[in-house]
């Protein structure tokens, strides 16, 4: 693609795959289930308003993120149709998050006392999700509290003080297709929201569904399913597959510069600590990208990087603001494109490769990529996206669901490589 990464380094975000990423998944889900768009921690460091933004255009009904701050920044910028986020720590923004008209999670009492309290002093009603935990171990409410909590929501509903719009869960092992906390997850979260139907919750979301989930358990799709990893198009887990085998494609390509290209002699140590020593004769790329952009000293000696057409290894310790590549002789010119990972269609290696050489998950990849690189975001507009004009769909914002069907049955699963218009 680029045949330069302009000045030292960039990330370059793909919204052309973002959307088409949005509709493999969308093609994969019944015409009962919404999706959400998960773009916490900065869109998974791939920019959360112009993801978001992408992700509403494919037809996102939903937004989630961690933290209300990151909710209210979507809303700040003009975003928008429904956001939920569900990290909320004691003296979090409840009023605003009513003002906003956040969907809220709340896991135990004390979010209750807080939410209602900004319930009355915003004089309205907090749309808020019970969340259940069927197993993770982490947020939520136990089985042995579900009756307490949903019986002081039901309360603060019929105070006015509350609607529950939903009840939500998240699976611990939905990466490992067999594992048996899915199927327990599963029944458990089906008994916990029988109990709050029964006694008189109606939500209006049903979820428990992460990426993983979404590709590989239809009978955990309920009304919603919140995809991060997979919009992304990076695979929740190699065990299950590679994006391709889900019509996904990788959205983030990351480049460099190369800083400075010089011939050196055998024998010659690289980087701190001398970790590697040239074998032979040899030419060395320097790469301004560290840790400090979140490259994983972990990956020192390990990772790849394509630079001129060859793949190449990390030579030495990374450090915090460059790297070096043992260039085997070769002498690209400096300013040439060094490229550590992007879809891995045109050589380049991907960001689960570079998991692999830092003993991480691609997530971590992606995540960790520093503020000191610029995204720089392409294919903005739709006008590339075949399958949207074939589906006639000039709807903007969220979409409805004739829509979606609409979309679904043109995209079909395959067909999702980058319909870009580069
Ligand atoms: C991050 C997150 C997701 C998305 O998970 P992926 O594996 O990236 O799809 C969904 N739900 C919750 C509660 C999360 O924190």
């Amino acid at each position: 693609m680029q045949t330069s990464a302009g000045p030292r380094a960039r990330a370059e975000v793909d919204l052309a795959a973002l959307r088409g990423n949005v509709r493999a998944l969308r093609s994969r889900m019944g015409a009962g289930t919404a999706l959400m768009a998960v773009v916490k921690s900065d869109a998974y460091g791939h920019g959360m308003l112009p993801v978001a933004r992408a992700a509403r255009a494919a037809g996102a009904a939903w937004l989630g993120t961690a933290t209300p701050h990151e909710a209210l920044a979507l809303r700040a910028a003009g975003i928008g149709g429904r956001v939920m986020c569900w990290l909320w720590t004691p003296g979090d923004p409840w009023r605003a998050g009513i003002e906003a008209d956040l969907d809220m999670s709340v896991s135990g009492r004390w979010a209750l006392r807080e939410v209602t309290a900004a319930a009355r002093e915003a004089g309205r009603p907090a749309r808020i999700q019970l969340k259940a935990d069927t197993g993770l171990g982490r947020n939520g409410c136990q089985p042995a509290d579900w009756p307490e909590l949903v019986g002081a929501a039901l309360a603060a509903r019929d105070a006015g003080l509350v609607e529950v719009t939903g009840l939500w869960s998240h699976f611990a092992c939905a990466d490992e297709p067999g594992h048996p906390s899915i199927a327990g997850q599963l029944d458990l979260f089906h008994e916990m929201l029988a109990y709050a139907e029964k006694e008189g919750v109606e939500p209006e979301v049903r979820h428990i569904a992460n990426s993983a989930a979404t590709l590989t358990l239809p009978e955990s799709h309920f009304d919603l399913a919140r995809a991060g990893i997979a919009l992304y198009g990076l695979s929740p887990s190699p065990e299950i597959g590679v994006p391709a085998d889900f019509g996904l494609r990788p959205v983030m390509t990351l480049s460099a510069s190369v800083a400075l290209v010089k011939r050196v002699p055998a024998g010659h140590g690289v980087s701190y600590g001398h970790q590697y020593v040239t074998p032979e004769e040899t030419t060395l790329g320097l790469i301004p990208l560290g840790y400090a952009d979140g490259i994983p000293r972990h990956a020192s000696d390990r990772g790849p990087v394509l630079v001129g057409g060859v793949r190449r290894r990390v030579a030495g310790r990374v450090a915090m603001d460059q790297f070096v590549v043992d260039l085997g002789g070769d002498t690209p010119e400096p300013g040439e494109s060094a490229v550590l990972f992007g879809p891995g269609d045109r050589g380049e290696p991907t960001a689960e490769d570079w998991a692999r050489a830092a003993d991480t998950i691609a997530y971590e990849i992606v995540t960790r990529i520093g503020a000191r690189v610029p995204r720089v975001h392409v294919n903005e507009s739709r006008a590339g996206d075949e399958n949207e004009r074939r589906a006639g769909d000039e709807n903007e914002s969220c979409a409805g669901y004739e829509n979606e069907r609409a979309e679904s049955g043109q995209s079909g699963g395959s067909g999702q490589r980058g319909q870009g218009a580069d």
